[in-house]
């Protein structure tokens, strides 16, 4: 089937190469538990990079700045996909669209310089509540954190957009998880699908329920956005990072039913995640109001456009700290998050009434 040959394709990555696999720099297998292959033995850029990914977010890091920010995510984002595939490689759950839904989902946003295109997203998580996601807030970490991975639309796809080494190539937007008392129903077909993938996995499963992704974004967007890298071998740095500051909930079960995955060993597949790394002079940007729109199907602005670098190489300087102390700057009053009623009443309408077969 054309699908799954392309589904086994984009996998071949990058985020979770399978272990037995050659990477893109030599053929050392990599793990995040075991001392002979954890992460201070990775290869590719992940000892050699300077600006490499997950970092922590704190007071110390981050410049406020409270111009209203939109993310803009079209129709197709919020539709409900009635079918996914979802594969254990052993290094996490991932799931993915048939490709020729997946290319359908397109996204930009303020600051985010070109149109990105839905790829795939997997989960980090941990044996214990108190930690599990790879980035943390002030030195706390969340149970799980989950990735929306995007290509920017330059490129041909996943596979060619990491190999451009290009710092814009992808968007992963980052959602941490806290536990609460309820299940969250937006993870329910994933959870459903972990049933099916309780063990490593040559071939995704084809997995016939509703997936809503929008579903997985908190209901405040405020977010931290910085440059940064893949935090699995390769480690390129082709990253904008864009994580949500606030968590969206998780049961126990559910969180359970993560910790219930195997890894190639047949051992529980737990503590996912890569240690946080320095910003090294890089900024972090916190955006206060974040508004989710309705990317329009198609206009004048979506034609391929430059990339201009500017904002780039502000944040990405080494700075003196004296001119990075713009933490806590004040401007004009928070808008209204009036979009984010649409996208509420739109998800929904889409989770409520499922298209029929
Ligand atoms: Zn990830």
């Amino acid at each position: 089937m054309e699908s799954k040959l392309v589904f086994a394709t984009t996998l071949v990555l990058i985020f979770c190469a399978k272990s037995s696999l050659a990477g893109p720099h030599g053929d050392h297998p990599w793990c995040y538990n075991t001392p002979a292959c954890d992460s201070k033995t990775w290869s590719g850029m992940c000892h050699t990079g300077k600006v490499q990914s997950p970092v922590d977010f704190n007071t110390e890091n981050i410049s406020e700045n409270r111009t209203q920010v939109r993310l803009r995510f079209n129709q197709a984002y919020f539709d409900v996909q009635n079918r996914f595939y979802a594969k254990n490689n052993g290094h996490t759950l991932q799931v993915q669209l048939e490709q020729d839904l997946s290319s359908k989902l397109v996204m930009d946003g303020d600051g985010l310089k070109g149109n990105y295109v839905f790829s795939q997203f997997h989960f980090h998580w941990g044996s214990t509540d108190d930690k599990g996601s790879e980035h943390t807030v002030g030195g706390k970490s969340y149970p799980l954190e989950l990735h929306l991975v995007h290509y920017n639309d330059m490129f041909k796809g996943l596979g060619d957009a990491v190999g451009s080494k290009n710092h814009r190539a992808l968007a992963v937007f980052g959602i941490f998880f806290k536990i609460s008392p309820n299940d969250n129903w937006a993870l329910k077909p994933i959870i459903e699908a972990i049933a099916g993938s309780q063990n490593v996995q040559e071939e995704a499963s084809l997995i016939h329920r509703p997936l809503n992704i929008s579903s997985f974004f908190p209901d405040e967007l405020d977010l931290f956005r910085y440059y940064g890298s893949l935090t699995t071998p390769s480690c390129f740095e082709i990253v904008h990072w864009n994580v949500f500051k606030k968590p969206v909930p998780i049961s126990k079960a559910q969180l359970q039913a993560f910790r219930s995955i195997k890894d190639s060993h047949g051992d529980n597949l737990v503590d996912n995640f890569r240690p946080t790394l320095p910003l090294a002079g890089r900024r972090v940007t916190e955006y206060e109001v974040v508004e989710l729109d309705l990317k329009p199907s198609k206009t004048a602005e979506d034609a391929r456009k430059p990339m201009p670098d500017a904002d780039y190489e502000e944040v990405m300087n080494v700075l003196d700290p004296k001119t990075t102390s713009s933490h806590g700057k004040k401007s004009s009053a928070a808008a209204p998050r009036t979009n984010f009623l649409l996208l509420g009443l739109l998800s929904g309408v889409v989770l409520f009434f499922p298209k029929l077969k």
